[in-house]
Order: structure tokens, then sequence, then C-alpha cells
């Protein structure tokens, strides 16, 4: 009796795997980073190759360290860093070029030209994206119009694409599978995530032969077996999600207003909007969560640029403290903000201001004004953000949220946390397993091969680690959010242009 769901996890600087057991417990995780190559300014590529190593090898040890075999794994899951684009030539499985990663802005002049040309609504309405070059459409268009033969090869059918979901499975099924999930496919701007197919009018906007696009399966389901030789015997790849949709189901948010944060570097908040998708009219983007037998999920997503990055400019920045986790003590040091707030506009602010001329701003100081007062008004500034695209959110949707689910790494931070159930007033959950990711996808696959009866039998292995209760008076609430927005105000538009 197989005992362990094997999730691969492949981030945008490691790849990792984890062995879960039937109760979603880490029997078993090894991780390796791989290079990062960055051709010019504002360029972001991967190797390929070293990604399927990478992976391939951590999936090896992992099972190595517990003296695990192939017979003791029911399914794998993947979970993968989204929208990084790959091409590779079907005869040879070899990529025609380094993979172009999610945060490589080389076609956004392209994005601003089709912007102008007035495709915004269009590419919003199929696909629920707005158009950006985060996305894999203008990434592999790229790859047909500039590498040697490229767009030649494609059209004789020569040549195939995939996110980096649908490069694992290729490899782990030795080249017997071109599939990507919905999830995956949602993220490209090359998917209809309406009549759930790729859409034939953007294919030809961005002139891509049909013929080297994956079959899009669900996102619990066996799609495959991964080879003999890697491990031994074959196991069912059957679950398969982007990184934050695995997530979000990997907190178990399977219903109508669930909502999940993650607070790292960035914050990336979803919430399942149920079997239709809500377009929504302050820029948040429309996403496939999941799709399970014939039922799809959707979900909206919303993303805060800066996040924990601004914990890390406190670090190395202004050398405030030397471990992140200080800044817990140094804000607690201090009963409240003492007036100072502080908005880490760096590179501009997202969803729901979205003004790429704002920059940080720090207000409010006082001759009284000290250290801990601005590291507290810095982890603030993280739960503020967070309240401003959730309650869009929640108009957007029209749902009554009960609670919020928080994974990521400052999430280690409870002052952080209790501040975000006190200016949301909502309970803030954060479950024992703070590997939502990896565990979303090891229960994605689970479901398929049958070792959960259902959603619901997942979400009865679920624990919690801690809840933080909304405790602040509802007129604290009002006058540190008019303090927050306030000085959100003075930050935009302060770039001259
Ligand atoms: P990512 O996956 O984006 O690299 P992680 O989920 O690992 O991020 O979280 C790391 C981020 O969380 C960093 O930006 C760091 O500054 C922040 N962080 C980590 N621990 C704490 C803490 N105890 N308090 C506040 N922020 C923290």
């Amino acid at each position: 009796m197989a005992r362990y769901l094997m999730a691969l996890d492949q981030g945008t600087t490691s790849s990792r795997c984890i062995l879960f057991d039937l109760s979603g417990n880490i029997c078993s995780m090894v991780a390796k980073e791989f290079p990062q190559i960055f051709p010019k300014e504002g360029w972001v590529e991967h190797d390929a190759c070293q990604i399927w190593e990478t992976q391939l090898e951590v999936a090896q040890k992992a099972l190595e360290k517990i003296g695990a075999t192939a017979a003791d794994v029911a399914a794998i899951g993947i979970t993968n860093q989204r929208e990084t684009t790959v091409v590779w030539d079907k005869a040879t499985g070899k990529p025609i070029a380094n993979a172009i990663v999610w945060q490589c802005r080389r076609t956004a002049e392209e994005c601003d030209k089709l912007k102008e040309r007035g495709y915004t609504d269009v590419v919003r309405q199929k696909t629920g994206l707005l158009i950006d070059s985060y996305f894999s459409a203008t990434k592999l268009q790229w790859l047909l119009d500039h590498v040697d033969g490229a767009r030649q090869k494609a059209e004789r059918g020569e040549l195939l694409f995939g996110t980096i979901d649908c490069w694992l499975i290729w490899n782990l099924t030795g080249g017997k599978v071109h599939a990507t999930d919905v999830s995956n496919a949602a993220r490209t701007m090359l998917y209809n995530i309406n009549t759930l197919e790729w859409d034939s009018e953007l294919l030809e906007l961005f002139d891509i032969p049909a013929c080297m696009m994956p079959e899009v399966v669900p996102s619990s389901g066996v799609l495959g077996y991964s080879e003999k030789a890697l491990f031994g015997s074959t196991i069912p790849i059957a679950g398969v999600a982007g990184d934050q949709q695995a997530a979000l189901f990997g907190q178990c948010c399977y219903h109508k207003g669930d909502a999940k944060n993650t607070y790292g570097t960035g914050g990336f908040l979803l919430m399942n909007t149920g079997e239709t998708p809500v377009f929504s009219e302050n820029g948040l983007v429309t996403t496939i969560a999941w799709k399970i037998g014939d039922k799809v999920n959707y979900a909206l997503e919303g993303s805060v640029f800066v996040c924990g990055a601004a914990v890390q400019w406190l670090r190395d920045g202004l050398q405030l403290f030397a471990n992140a986790a200080d800044s817990e003590a140094m804000a607690a040091a201090v009963p409240d903000n003492g007036g100072v707030y502080m908005v880490p506009a760096f590179v501009g602010l997202g969803a729901p201001y979205w003004d790429p001329y704002a920059r940080g701003a720090i207000l409010g100081l006082t001759r009284g004004t000290t250290r801990n007062h601005l590291v507290r008004a810095v982890l603030e500034s993280m739960a503020f953000q967070t309240h401003d695209v959730l309650s869009i959110m929640q108009k957007e949707v029209g749902a009554d949220m009960t609670a919020l689910q928080v994974d990521g790494g400052a999430t280690a931070n409870n002052l952080l946390l209790q501040f975000q159930a006190d200016i949301l007033g909502l309970p803030i959950l954060r479950p024992s397993c703070i590997e939502t990711t990896a565990l979303g996808a090891a229960n994605l696959a689970g479901l398929a091969v049958g070792c959960f009866a259902s959603m619901e039998d997942i979400a009865k292995h679920r624990h919690m680690d801690r809840t933080f209760t909304p405790d602040m008076a509802e007129e604290t609430r009002a006058s540190k959010l008019n303090g927050w927005h306030r000085a959100v105000g003075r930050s935009l538009d302060w770039i001259e242009h």
C-alpha cells in the first residue's frame, strides 16, 4: 500500500520535492537551487534542462532520504512557477533556447503596442488577464521570432510549447505526454477561460501555430506515468496546478468566497469565485483555480508588489536588524505606530491604485519617532495593502468571508498576523503545514488516485497552527485605515512623467 504523495514544487529559484504522508505530514523534503540567467537589464532566463535535472535529482533524493521506493508513492503532483515559457524540439527533446521566465520584461513594448491597438478588452474577456509581458503569449512569440528557423520548424509541427508543468510532464513521461493543466493554461494569455480551449483568434494575433500547443487536462486526474528508469518503477502523475492555485487548494479554499494570502517577497491574494468567472473592474486578474472531473473553479487574483521585500529593505538597505524575524520584537517594543505610516511603493503601486509613478513614502514622523515605529509601520503596511486588495475582491465577488487563510515566509510574524486580523476584522488562520503549494499539488494527485474520498475528506486532515482573532475597536480600525489611505494619497504620482 503506497504511503506517500510526491509533490514536485518547481519554483523560480529552486526545485523542491516533498513527500507527504496521507495525513498531509511532511516526511521528506529536498531542495536545490539553480542558476538565474540575466542576459540584459530586465531580462530573466532559466536553462530548462537544469530545471528538469534539479527537479529529478531532488525527487530521487527525497525518496532515498527515507529509504522509500516508487512503490511507496501513490502519485505525483506537480506545482510550478507560472507563465515561464519553454519551446523544445519534439524529436530530440532539447529546448531551442533558454526558458523565458515570468519576471522577464523583454516583451513589455510589444504589450504596450497591443494595448494601444485596443486589445485590452478582448484579451480580458477571453483570458481574464491584463495584457502584460508576465504572461506566456508574447514570450512564446518572441522565441518564434528570434530563434533561428524556429517559426518554420514550429509550422512544420517540429516544436512544442509548454509552461514548466508541461515541460516536467514531457520529461517525466519520456516524451509520451504533452499536456498542461487548466490553471497553467489560464496564465498563457492564449487560453479562453470561458470556452476552455486554446483561442484561435489569440493564437492568430500572436502568430502561434496551434500544433505546438499542449493538450489541456484537468488539475486532478491521471494524465500519464513517470518512466520506469527514473524512480525504479512507474508512478502515476495525477495532479498539476500553478503555484498560487495549488496554494489555494492546499489551503482548502474550495468554496466561493474562500481566500488565501501568501506573504512572501510579494503578496499573492486569491479568492475562489466558484463555478463562474468574475471579471474585475479594478485591475484584478481572473484565472482558473482548478478543474476536477468536469467542474471548473475560477478565482480572482490580486498581488501586492512589495510585501516581505519591505522587511528585506529594513534589514539590508537600512540595516536596522540582522534577521527578518527580529522585526517582530522591535515592532512589539512600541505600543503602536506612533502615527507613522510607510507606503512601500518602491516600484509603484498595483491594485487598487495602479500607479507606476508612485514611490515609497514615510509619513507622520515626529521628534519622538524611533526605529521601532518605522519597523512597525512597515509590518503594518503589509496588512494595509492586503486589506485594500481584499476589499475589492469581496466587493466584486459579493461573497461574505469568514476568515483569511495565510501562508508564506512572513506569516512567522505573529504581530503582523494579529494586526492583519484587526485591520480586516476577520480571523486569520495559519495552518501547521505552511508548505501549502506543495501540499495542494499532492492533494490534487491524491484525490485523483483515491487516497482521499473527497475534498471534504482532505479538509479533515488539515491542522491549524494558530488562529488570530480580531481585537480592535472599530473606531481605531477606521482611524488607522484613514491614516494609511491618506499616506498612500501622498505617495501617488511622485515620479515626474
Ligand atoms: P519567497 O517565496 O517570495 O522568496 P518566502 O515565502 O520565503 O518568500 O518569504 C520570505 C519573505 O518574508 C522575505 O521577504 C522576508 O523579508 C519575509 N519574512 C520572513 N520572516 C519574516 C518575519 N518573521 N517577519 C516579517 N517578515 C518576514
